[in-house]
């Protein structure tokens, strides 16, 4: 949808991106000076494979300042992005015909990384009216011999759902109970949040080594071209993370790799500036939501979506006759009769919702969000 806006864009038309899932921030300055200092000081060699120690030790002090986890820099491999910290894993722990468990809605390339390594996803669905949220009754009844992994966010994309410590709780119960299966938690959101603290399902000690946590500087620095994410996990996936990076990408890039010591260490005062934005955007887009007949919305508690459930425009028709089956066809319709760029749910295993990212300006959700009503009231 991205792609098709900027074509649509190029040719002149006035399109509003909400498809992108991405900060509508710059870099913090801090960190780009630390990037330039960097590149003056010649850290222009390949790095170690798993990342400076420098900075998986800044990371090992987040983890335990932040998040009260115990790590050993042994433990943390750097990555190309946390999209490659997520490939590792996937391909280092599942051999073909591994489950591996996936509630939806869920992040695009997650069960597509499960094909490449053979296995196979076993989904969970949620929906708006239990906010996007697994039980663990429905956990426990997913998980079979063949289970080898579970995966989820939170705060989730393209929900925006954060899960409680008590919710956590409950499902690292049912973990107990199956040894064999690992948790991946992908926290890449962590620090957008707007309902309490940032809660890990790795502070459970008695599933603590199974837990691999995802995480990076992507969101929360706005740092998504420098390309910096990890994994913290046991030495075991650690180490077999390191092997398979070896042998791929090597260490990532080493500029980034010094900015990124000099965000941890410098702390979190750009991250709440950028999320007291969000903050004000949600409640925004969420009255807007609102007062749009036919569209359903949750008030989400993290990230920077909205899921909406749209599925009460399927079946209705444009001005051509064209008839609205599926969520792809309501993400074409409002590109291009609202000029407005959305994703289908569909793209995250639930069709009956569409994905809008409000990491734009104040004006432009106001100017989208009037766009999509005209254009929705105008389906027959
Ligand atoms: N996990 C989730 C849930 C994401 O939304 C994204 C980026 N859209 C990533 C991982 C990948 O982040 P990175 O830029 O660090 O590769």
């Amino acid at each position: 949808m991205t792609k098709l806006g900027r074509e649509l864009a190029a040719k002149g038309v006035n399109v509003i991106s909400l498809s992108v899932g991405e900060p509508d921030f710059n870099t913090p300055e801090h960190v780009k000076d630390a990037a330039k200092k960097a590149l003056d000081e010649n850290w222009t060699r390949y790095s170690p494979v798993p990342g400076y120690p420098e900075l998986r030790q800044a990371i090992v002090n987040k983890l335990k300042t932040e998040n009260n986890l115990d790590y050993d820099i042994s433990q943390i491999v750097v990555s190309t992005g946390a999209k490659q910290s997520l490939s590792n894993v996937i391909l280092t722990l599942i051999n073909p015909g591994d489950e591996v468990i996936i509630p939806t809605p869920y992040w695009v390339s997650y069960s597509e990384m499960v094909v490449l390594a053979e296995g196979k996803s076993v989904f969970i669905n949620t929906e708006i009216d239990n906010n996007f949220k697994i039980t663990p009754a429905q956990l426990e009844a997913a998980i079979t011999p063949k289970t080898k992994l579970f995966m989820f966010s939170s705060p989730n994309n393209p929900t925006g759902t954060v899960y409680s410590k008590d919710e956590l709780a409950a499902l690292a119960k049912v973990f107990e109970k199956h040894p064999q299966v690992f948790i991946l938690s992908d926290e890449i959101y962590e620090h957008i949040n707007f309902v309490d603290k940032h809660e890990s399902i790795a502070q459970f000690d008695s599933i603590k080594d199974r837990v691999i946590i995802i995480n990076g500087f992507s969101k929360a620095f706005a740092m998504t071209g420098w390309r910096l994410g990890y994994i913290a996990a046991n030495k075991t996936i650690a180490a077999a993370n390191d092997k398979l990076q070896g042998q791929t990408t090597s260490g990532t890039c080493s500029i980034s790799q010094r900015a990124g010591i000099v965000a941890y260490e410098q702390g979190l005062a750009s991250v709440n500036k950028m999320k007291e934005a969000f903050a004000r955007r949600r409640q925004l887009v969420y009255d807007l939501l609102s007062d749009i007949p036919g569209v359903r919305t949750n008030l989400p508690e993290g990230a920077f979506y909205f899921f909406p459930e749209i599925s009460s425009f399927f079946g209705k028709k444009d001005q051509d006759g064209n008839i609205i089956k599926n969520s792809s066809d309501l993400a074409l319709y409002l590109l291009n009769v609202g000029h407005v760029a959305t994703v289908g749910g569909d793209s995250f295993g639930n069709d009956n919702y569409i994905r809008l990212s409000y990491a734009a300006s104040d004006e432009s959700l106001i100017e989208a969000l009037k766009r999509i009503k005209a254009a929705l009231g105008k389906l027959a």
